[in-house]
């Protein structure tokens, strides 16, 4: 089996089931992100225990790319402390918009490195780290910050 159909495979199995999908209830913080090139709507909510981030969730609808991106990125931050997941998603950016080969340290979010061959794809693949790193830099429900790509 080759790299790409590897990728190819966990992009289809986490749009078509995607992990820690629904509603987070208490939460810390709820950002609504918003990628107005291909219309993809997620919200990202995180519940935090000081520094880490103890439980995340998101909902929404998008493409298959920004749905798979969300629920691997859920995966990859829960039970990360938010310093971790910054560092994360600075790996995560130049992984989708370089060609640094950052595979073997990213896990299962090598699979988004495809989305380097179509530009026009990185802010589906991106969206869900951004409306995060508002989450994380808001952390209060009350002031639900919206996230545009643009
Ligand atoms: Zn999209």
């Amino acid at each position: 089996m080759e790299l790409n159909d590897l990728y190819r495979d966990v992009i289809l199995d986490h749009n078509r089931r995607p992990r820690n999908f629904g509603v987070l209830t208490p939460a810390d913080a709820s950002v609504e992100g918003y990628n107005p090139l291909c219309g993809d709507r997620l919200t990202v909510q995180v519940r935090m225990a000081g520094e880490e981030i103890v439980d995340i969730r998101f909902e929404g609808q998008g493409c298959a790319i920004s749905t798979a991106s969300a629920s691997l990125m859920t995966e990859a931050v829960k039970g990360k402390t938010r310093a971790d997941a910054l560092v994360l998603f600075d790996k995560v950016h130049s992984l989708l918009t370089d060609d640094a080969a950052l595979g073997d340290e990213l896990g299962k979010l090598a699979a988004l490195s495809g989305v380097r061959e179509f530009p026009a794809r990185v802010k589906c693949a991106s969206l869900c780290w951004h409306t995060l790193v508002s989450a994380l830099k808001s952390r209060d429900p009350q002031h639900a910050a919206a996230v545009s790509t643009e």
